[in-house]
């Protein structure tokens, strides 16, 4: 039976490294550490990932700086994309390699799997991909197949990641391991909240793996982010997140999934969820909380930025070696049943 493999192809954020500055985290010796968070499902016959023994590969976003990695990486193309939202450091690599399946292969449409809002971000920045690409709606807490890929299943969930990320969503992959095991793994996506009905957190607990935006440490919601872990101290000062929360209502959140389609294409996925927290809003509102909830096996932690945490908190911007140190110490003091890691870009991990 051939392997499956998650594979870390970015683990930047938009703008890894903003021009003229520097930051610790990101080498500027290492390039490939400037693609954006994006990551491959593989699976492999065979000891190593090589181009001959891939038998299929699952794109999760592609970010300007994707495709350079894939190329250096066994130079081919996935089979599909999935997209968790349609900000620019999630597709902009899309039209490189739906170009290059379109006019040097196949000379037909490329699948791509999104929510519907998503795509219909993605059409209004890439217009003429409508018509070259073979889009698959994922609809939000229903089970999707990705065609011609036996064993491996997808169910988004929707996030709130700002007004201007229309459909944002946490995706939820099962495969079928060389073992005959299922395995999962659980993407983050973006996000400052996630909009789960109560029921969801069973089927998104005890993943392999636990991919988790991780752009901040502490919480500032004006970056549309969540962070790790709650504010450092709470003073009126510092106490961003819950004086935001407090302005909010759950139909704020579910605006971006539902105004660009004039209807709910969900089903009652949304009703459900506002029936829910009308009675108590109560949403993870961090790496942490939503960890207690799901207990995954690892947590990768991706897409770090850390800036606001030294301009509000004034905390420092850490390496990856510090950070890992950081939450795993952290964790260990909240008791947060995970265990941490800061991938490395191109590292791989395996569903046993
Ligand atoms: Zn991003
Ligand atoms: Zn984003």
């Amino acid at each position: 039976m051939p392997k499956v493999l998650l594979r870390i192809n970015g683990r930047g954020n938009a703008w890894p490294v903003p021009l003229g500055q520097e930051h610790p985290f990101y080498s500027p010796n290492l390039w490939e550490d400037y693609a954006n968070a994006s990551f491959s499902i593989i699976s492999v016959e065979g000891s190593s990932i090589a181009r001959k023994t891939i038998k299929w590969e699952v794109l999760i976003d592609a970010g300007h700086g994707v495709v350079p990695f894939l190329l250096k990486h066994n130079n081919r193309i996935p089979e599909a994309i999935v997209l968790t939202h349609p900000h620019f450091d999630h597709i902009l690599g899309i039209d490189w390699i739906v170009q290059s399946y379109y006019r040097f292969n196949h000379k037909k449409a490329y699948p791509v799997y999104a929510t519907k809002p998503c795509w219909n971000a993605v059409l209004r920045t890439l217009p003429h991909l409508e018509r070259l690409v073979d889009f698959i709606e994922l609809r939000q807490g229903v089970e999707t197949k990705i065609e011609g890929i036996a064993g491996l299943k997808i169910i988004s969930y929707p996030v709130y990641h700002g007004e201007h990320a229309p459909g944002a969503s946490i995706l939820c992959f099962r495969v079928t391991t060389s073992s005959g095991k299922t395995g999962k793994a659980v993407f983050s996506g973006d996000l400052l909240l996630p909009l789960l009905r109560n029921k969801d957190y069973a089927c998104l607990t005890n993943a392999d793996y636990l991919i988790a935006d991780a752009n901040n440490r502490f919480p500032y919601p004006r970056t549309n982010h969540w962070s790790i872990t709650d504010s450092p101290k709470i003073t009126t000062e510092t106490d961003f997140f819950n004086t935001w929360k407090a302005g909010l209502s759950p139909v704020n959140l579910i605006t971006p999934h539902i105004h660009m389609d004039e209807r709910i294409e969900n089903g009652t996925y949304f009703s459900d969820f506002l029936e829910e927290q009308e009675k108590e809003f109560n949403l993870p509102s961090n790496v942490f909380e939503l960890v207690k909830h799901i207990k995954p096996q690892n947590t990768l932690l991706v897409h770090y930025n850390g800036w606001e945490d030294k301009k509000y908190y004034n905390q420092k911007i850490l390496n990856e070696i510090q950070l890992e140190k950081w939450i795993t110490e952290e964790a260990v003091k909240k008791n947060i049943p995970t265990r941490f890691i800061v991938p490395k870009v191109g590292e791989t991990f395996l569903f046993t």
